[in-house]
């Protein structure tokens, strides 16, 4: 009888847990209390669900194009197999870009206000690593590069944190 219960309770709250940091805690309830220790060893190899990396969300992670191993999204080598690679942007969950403190709608109107200074900006948050920036600084850097005052790696180094 204590058996069942601990199946019941723990298993999915343990699967929950697992699949939590990878968007997978659907996943994991369900499996943990369907098949116990088995369903939370699927949870633990299952990939994670898109814009959730296992590594926090400040070193957003992407395959290497020769090797396939996982590595920083904002890496210009692989430190796999040595490779040169183009860094990459990478979204969270939510569509914005990594950092990036701002709902997808406020993104979109930023896009739209400034398509050249959100794209500069872009470039430079990859190459500098996903700083994470408030939504008030980052229409001031926006508004810096979009006005000439600072190129976008200034602006990252300013208003990013
Ligand atoms: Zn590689």
């Amino acid at each position: 009888m204590e058996l069942i219960v601990i199946w019941v309770v723990l298993g999915p709250l343990i699967g929950y847990a697992i699949g939590k940091p990878k968007g997978r805690e659907g996943y994991g309830l369900l499996l943990g209390l369907l098949l116990g220790f088995i369903g939370w060893i699927i949870v633990a190899v299952m990939e994670p669900a898109v814009g959730y990396s296992n590594v926090g969300p400040q070193s957003p992670r992407r395959a290497c194009p020769f090797c396939y191993e996982q590595i920083q999204s904002s890496a210009v080598v692989c430190r796999y197999c040595g490779a040169d690679v183009e860094p990459v942007l990478a979204l969270t969950a939510k569509g914005v870009p990594f950092g990036w403190q701002i709902t997808a709608k406020d993104y979109q109107q930023l896009q739209e206000q400034s398509p050249s200074g959100v794209q500069a900006l872009l470039v430079a948050c990859v190459e500098a690593g996903y700083p994470s920036f408030t939504s008030a600084r980052l229409t001031s850097a926006v508004t810096d590069v979009d006005k000439g005052r600072l190129s976008p790696k200034q602006a990252v180094a300013k208003w990013g944190r």
